[in-house]
């Protein structure tokens, strides 16, 4: 068994077969965890992890692109919409908490590859953290875990230490760094801090050294795998759209990485996922 802890089925990308995508997922004894990005995508998640007595789960929150009015464009990443503006409406997100399958807060965090036009640069960082904080706090509250998502600048890692800075205002450690793209001074510091990370695709790529090195000196009771579907598709299967069924190829890659057989890696991400977000 294995759990995709993040993943978007909730999004339109799978509105034609999200069903048999689901399905498949489920057949092959993989459990799904969708991960809202605003509030429509957030309710659309816990909407699809009511129809499922077990194995379907959902992550509430709001994406720190969706903060300011953006087109997001970004072939490589299949990345193409419109971000609104949204104000963190703590209120309505933890009305939505209300549901026994929502089972963390997020994915909320810091981006600053995808800044706006138009606004100051220091603070536009500043009001991602506030609504980061905002999250954090949410989640302190309703004792639940954290989903962060994390993108620096271009050739940079700076999103990564500021997320610490708020991590340590907010003294909150049950979190997860969701598709971990720092550097390994950095990943040792939130390990330190006993967070999770949590890996993708990215892992199975040639050009990604780093955080195959990352994941394997990331010790296995404090990682968890994630497809972030539709991205990140890993190989064999890189380019094209992604589904939680391939998350196989993901505790595959981190198995022989380390050095250790496949089996061992699917029961420590299962049971940590289990534990982490009570499922
Ligand atoms: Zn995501």
């Amino acid at each position: 068994m294995l759990v995709d802890t993040h993943c978007h089925l909730n999004f339109k990308d799978f509105k034609d077969d999200r069903d048999e995508v689901l399905k498949r997922s489920l057949d092959n004894n993989i459990w799904v965890i969708n991960v809202g990005s605003q509030l429509s995508t957030s309710q659309r998640a816990v909407e699809i992890a009511e129809q499922y007595d077990e194995g379907v789960y959902a992550i509430i929150g709001l994406h720190p692109i969706h903060l300011y009015p953006q087109h997001v464009d970004e072939p490589e990443q299949n990345l193409d919409f419109d971000a609104r503006a949204e104000k963190f409406d703590k209120e309505a997100y933890k009305k939505l908490a209300e549901s026994k399958k929502v089972v963390g807060i997020g994915e909320m965090g810091i981006d600053y590859f995808h800044m706006p036009d138009g606004y100051d640069e220091q603070e536009v960082k500043n009001y991602q953290k506030q609504v980061f904080l905002q999250g954090l706090e949410l989640a302190q509250e309703l004792d639940l875990p954290v989903t962060i998502h994390t993108r620096p600048s271009k050739n940079s890692f700076d999103a990564y230490d500021d997320v610490l800075e708020v991590l340590e205002k907010a003294n909150y450690n049950k979190c997860v760094v969701h598709c971990f793209g720092g550097n390994i001074q950095q990943a040792k510091r939130f390990l330190d801090m006993g967070l999770l990370l949590s890996f993708t695709g990215i892992v199975t790529f040639k050009n990604a050294p780093e955080i195959q090195e990352i994941a394997k000196i990331t010790p296995l009771e404090q990682m968890m795998v994630e497809t972030d579907s539709p991205y990140l598709s890993p190989e064999p299967n890189r380019g094209k759209r992604n589904e939680p069924s391939y998350t196989q190829f993901v505790a595959e890659k981190i198995a022989e990485i380390k050095g250790i057989e496949f089996s061992k890696v699917a029961d420590a991400t299962t049971n940590t996922a289990r534990k982490f977000f009570n499922i």
